[in-house]
């Protein structure tokens, strides 16, 4: 990395801190990232990118290779009992956009890590923020390159090892930096948990047969189901299933905020435990599953920062909020996130506004929060909603793969509204 004065340094290559400094980079900012992990997931764990977030990568030159990796879901549809109680399109008429794009988080990343190398903005990988001081001008950074060794005799392990520390100084520090956000603890901001945590069972599998322009969300006295159809003729079922009721298939050991508890090997995670929650819960779907190929049990907390950031040091994504999968609200609000903050900085950078600018970030990230998170305001029913979707709308919202403005007019598709 080098050594000047940095405009912007951002911490974490996930997928909001890569598009904040795509945005940065667009904008002539002098941006650099880092990340302490060798490489992004290897996975697709958020796995669909609302109409607003392609809106978002068109404008940055990133969508053709986004669409090229992706499966295109223009329906999304709400069983309850075995009925199809509502299908809505997911966008509104003549969207740019008229789908919601599926294709993993791994891929996600990989394309934008591509695009940022190609505009000379590289990410330095095994590089972790340690620590940070800021002042009225600058923050003065210390990242620690990690080395991989090998340690212990009789048995090898592996481990990180720092092989240098290197210090540097930016005019602000962007901290995309995840659910551990070190950015977070270390400006001493509270991340309250503003509901009860819950556990998914995922299942991704192959089904050839599986319709590919549709999700579904099932409503069910146990717990939301979700289905996403993937690329290359696969699916992913979530569903949220209660500890008390599956004890086995709850370790809770050590306090994460998204914890993965199982693999393939977990009890609870068998195939007889797939099929006997898709016979509960979903009886109506018939299409053959030929292999399950991936499984896991994941605990997701719902937290919220109390605060965004402060003088130049601010929070975008995972590090400021978690939320359940259903909606894959978290990443697609955090990707939103990440345009604004970058927006903001630019704007400070430039001359044209004073740090007052971040606050008003910090109040619209804080709203909008509130309101996923069922804190602030109200999703009611209207008398156009199905009574299975009316008895249900706390159930739905964080289901809704939606947020901002089109957030609301999803909802209204449905027959549902937000009041304060
Ligand atoms: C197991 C699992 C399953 C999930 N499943 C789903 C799902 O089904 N649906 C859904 O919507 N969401 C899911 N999520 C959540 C989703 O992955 C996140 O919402 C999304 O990744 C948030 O992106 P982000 O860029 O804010 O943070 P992250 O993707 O967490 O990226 C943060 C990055 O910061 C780096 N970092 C951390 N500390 C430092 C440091 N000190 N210095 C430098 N770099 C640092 C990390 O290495 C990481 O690369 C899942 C998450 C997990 C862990």
């Amino acid at each position: 990395m080098k050594k000047n004065l940095l405009d912007v340094l951002v911490a974490g290559a996930g997928p909001v801190g890569l598009t904040a400094a795509l945005c940065l980079n667009k904008a002539g900012v002098h941006v650099s990232v880092a990340d302490a992990k060798s490489s992004g997931v290897t996975h697709s764990y958020a796995l669909a990118l609302h109409p607003a977030s392609l809106s978002m990568f068109d404008d940055l030159g990133v969508v053709e290779p986004i669409l090229a990796e992706s499966t295109r879901v223009v329906r999304w549809a709400v069983f309850e009992k075995g009925r199809r109680v509502a299908a809505v399109p997911v966008a509104e008429p003549g969207a740019k956009f008229p789908f919601i794009a599926v294709l993993g988080q791994d891929v996600l990343e990989r394309v934008l890590a591509h695009a940022l190398g190609a505009r000379g903005v590289p990410v330095h990988w095994n590089l972790r923020l340690a620590r940070f001081g800021q002042s009225a001008t600058s923050v003065r950074v210390e990242l620690d390159e990690l080395e991989e060794r090998v340690i212990g005799y009789a048995a090898a392990r592996f481990d990180w090892l720092v092989r240098k520390t290197h210090e540097l100084e930016t005019k602000f520090l962007l901290g995309a930096d995840g659910h551990h956000s070190l950015v977070r603890r270390q400006l001493l901001i509270d991340f309250q948990e503003h509901r009860p945590a819950e556990h998914f069972a995922v299942f991704e599998f192959d089904a050839s047969q599986l319709a590919k322009d549709e999700a579904v969300v099932v409503l069910h006295d146990d717990g939301v189901g979700v289905l996403w159809p993937l690329p290359g003729g696969r699916g992913r079922w979530s569903f949220a299933v209660d500890p008390a009721k599956y004890p086995e298939a709850i370790r809770e050991k050590d306090h994460d905020p998204v914890q993965v508890l199982g693999s393939g090997v977990f009890p609870a995670l068998e195939s007889s435990f797939f099929h006997r929650l898709l016979a509960e819960r979903a009886p109506w779907f018939e299409t053959p599953i030929d292999h399950i190929y991936w499984r896991m049990l994941v605990r997701f907390e719902k937290r919220l920062a109390k605060r965004f950031g402060e003088g130049r040091v601010w929070l975008a994504g995972d590090a400021a909020h978690l939320m359940g999968p259903a909606g894959i609200q978290s990443m697609n609000v955090g990707l939103r996130e990440a345009g604004d903050l970058a927006r903001c900085m630019t704007e400070v950078l430039r001359g044209g506004q004073e740090l007052p600018r971040l606050s008003e970030y910090n109040r619209q990230r804080t709203d909008e929060w509130q309101t996923l998170l069922g804190s602030c305001g109200r999703l009611v029913p209207g008398p156009e909603a199905d009574p299975a979707v009316a008895a249900r709308v706390e159930t739905l919202l964080p289901c809704l793969p939606a947020s901002g403005r089109e957030l609301a007019l999803f909802a209204a598709r449905l027959g549902l509204r937000f009041t304060m």
